[in-house]
């Protein structure tokens, strides 16, 4: 038997010795009141371990755009959560999303997730910015604290964006962001943790010195998790798809398995200095839930008492 720690050794004092984890959490807009009743569940279930903030994703297209300004609202009316409202430059002039911004404004919104987007045909096609719209993620960053003093958070790429040429034409573009105001990055879901930690070191030998938060995907279904990985250019490791190998037809093994996976990699970026994490729930709470009672998060009326 080995002298050196177990993980649940290791981890214990972590938790104990008041490293506070943070988390946020990202939901999708829901467009059926099926969609909108799991939605606002899982808003109901993850609420009590007091977020950070709740992130609502934005589409392309006026009806999904509103159903991101909806969610967004009653977040706000409804809840005493801190919505964090996305925002791309996709197919809208600069003044249209002017007012978008001007529009959260008013509402009460203090925090904008200020993304590009993708094109509009789908990823793969060539992005072209609308003439008179935002050219980036950068753009919008200057655009957004021109008109407000808003929280501006961005996207990050611990793999490269499949636009971007270069790994550092990648991270030059991260560093206009935080130039033009940006004090947060989230990154695109990752399985490889040393991959996180490889462009952290190259992140911060720019002088970039923002958080830059683990976007943590948890695998509700792997098949959807491999189509994802490959539209955004994560990469799905062997060891991963065989964890989940032969077990399309059997959801109860599988969501242990995903559970058991986001534990072991969320455990080992806590273990390596990591207190921050933002998860993709895909408008579910459940195994969510589970990482962040691991993670020692508790609902905030248990841990007062
Ligand atoms: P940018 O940071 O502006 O650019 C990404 C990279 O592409 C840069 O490194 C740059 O070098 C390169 N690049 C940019 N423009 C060009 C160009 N014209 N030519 C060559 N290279 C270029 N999408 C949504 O639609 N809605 C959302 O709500 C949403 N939320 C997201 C949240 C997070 C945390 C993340 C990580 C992604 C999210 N996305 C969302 C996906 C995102 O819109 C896509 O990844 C999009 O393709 C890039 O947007 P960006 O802001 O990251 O782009």
């Amino acid at each position: 038997m080995s002298n050196s720690p177990t993980r649940a050794s290791r981890f214990a004092p972590t938790i104990g010795s008041k490293a506070r984890i943070g988390v946020s959490f990202e939901f999708f807009p829901p467009k059926t009141d099926d969609m909108e009743k799991a939605l606002w569940e899982s808003i109901g279930r993850l609420a009590p371990l007091a977020p950070n903030f709740v992130s609502v994703t934005y589409g392309a297209g006026g009806s999904t755009r509103e159903r991101t300004h909806s969610t967004v609202r009653r977040i706000l009316t409804e809840t005493a959560l801190t919505p964090a409202a996305h925002l791309t430059c996709v197919a809208a002039t600069k003044t249209e999303i002017d007012d978008v911004i001007r529009a959260y404004r008013a509402a009460g919104v203090r925090h904008i997730v200020a993304l590009r987007g993708d094109p509009t045909g789908g990823i793969g096609e060539r992005y072209a910015p609308h003439p008179g719209g935002y050219q980036n993620g950068a753009d919008l960053v200057a655009g957004i604290k021109r008109i407000a003093d808003i929280e501006v958070s961005v996207s990050a790429y611990v793999e490269k964006h499949p636009d971007s040429p270069t790994v550092e034409a990648d991270i030059d573009m991260l560093k206009a962001k935080v130039d033009n105001g940006a004090t947060r990055a989230i990154t695109q879901f990752f399985f490889e943790n040393d991959f996180y930690f490889r462009y952290l070191d190259r992140v911060r030998a720019h002088g970039i010195n923002i958080p830059i938060v683990p976007g943590i995907l948890p695998v509700q279904n792997f098949k959807q998790t491999k189509s994802f990985a490959a539209r955004c250019g994560a990469t799905v490791p062997g060891w991963l798809a065989e964890r989940f190998d032969g077990l399309d037809e059997d959801v109860a093994t599988r969501k242990l398995i995903a559970a058991a996976v986001a534990a072991e990699q969320v455990l080992d970026l806590v273990d390596r200095g990591v207190t921050d994490f933002h998860f993709y729930t895909m408008n579910r709470a459940d195994l969510v839930y589970a990482i962040c009672h691991l993670l020692g998060l508790r609902p905030a009326a248990k841990q007062a008492a």
